[in-house]
């Protein structure tokens, strides 16, 4: 089995860490035989109907979200929508989750219009959310990244979101939702990457993918120990920084 998997912006919107959510997949298909195809599909690039067994699409800042928002008007993003209708497996990344959504206000500028994938819109707030993230998913359990966006997201009466947070700001840091999914299409604040530090998401884009070409089963176990180290330190880091973030607010509201 061969899978293709197509990476959207990758030299423009790739940043904190997310190019190892690419590693991950390929390192997780290739731990059982499954051979990978990384094609990058950047600005003015085809996206070919039927090429691509699971996307991905990292964050980036807002100047690299205007070029890739226009980029994605017209056929494109049609392409884009009709593959993300077909069940092809998606992993959106902060900027790329904002711009699967209705629309994303940046601070300056026009009002970016996204494709509507996600029933969800995004506007940008004069504070930074930064840190460590945990996250409760009904589907995937505990997932834990990195945030670091002013994008705050709201999810529509349709959006489903992947999980509640328990640490961290999450998609507007009021409503305590966390990213958002539609279809086989996840979009997710949670850099990190966030991947490599939650096996179970990675194995689910796989299983998404293969499921397409008519396979049918559970994918084999792997071992996971060092990644469940990673996930372990991780949520303690979140952990350490709630605490500290608890006290700060303590000691200044004197
Ligand atoms: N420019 C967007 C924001 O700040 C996305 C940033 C990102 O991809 N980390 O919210």
């Amino acid at each position: 089995m061969r899978l293709t998997i197509c990476w959207l912006y990758a030299r423009t919107m790739n940043i904190y860490g997310d190019r190892g959510n690419v590693l991950a997949l390929v390192e997780r298909c290739r731990r059982r035989g499954i051979e990978t195809e990384v094609v990058e599909i950047g600005v003015g690039e085809l996206l070919e109907p039927g090429r691509c067994d699971l996307f991905f699409w990292g964050g980036g800042q807002d100047r690299e979200q205007i070029a890739a928002a226009e980029d994605l008007q017209g056929p494109k993003g049609e392409v884009l929508r009709a593959e993300i209708e077909r069940g092809v497996p998606l992993l959106a990344v902060c900027g790329g989750y904002q711009l699967l959504g209705r629309f994303y206000r940046p601070h300056e500028g026009p009002e970016l219009p996204g494709l509507g994938v996600f029933d969800a819109w995004t506007v940008a707030g004069s504070q930074r959310m930064i840190g460590n993230v945990v996250v409760d998913s009904p589907d995937f359990g505990e997932v834990v990244g990195f945030e670091n966006h002013s994008g705050r997201t709201f999810l529509g009466p349709r959006a489903r979101p992947l999980g509640t947070v328990r640490i961290g700001y999450g998609n507007n840091g009021k409503d305590r939702t966390e990213g958002c999914r539609y279809h086989n299409a996840i979009g997710t604040y949670l850099h990190g990457p966030v991947l490599p530090k939650n096996p179970q998401l990675t194995d689910h884009l796989i299983a998404c993918a293969l499921t397409l070409h008519g396979w049918v089963g559970s994918l084999e176990p792997l071992d996971d120990a060092l990644a469940r180290v990673a996930h372990e330190e991780a949520v303690e880091r979140a952990r350490v920084e709630r605490q500290a973030l608890r006290r700060f607010w303590l000691l200044t509201r004197r």
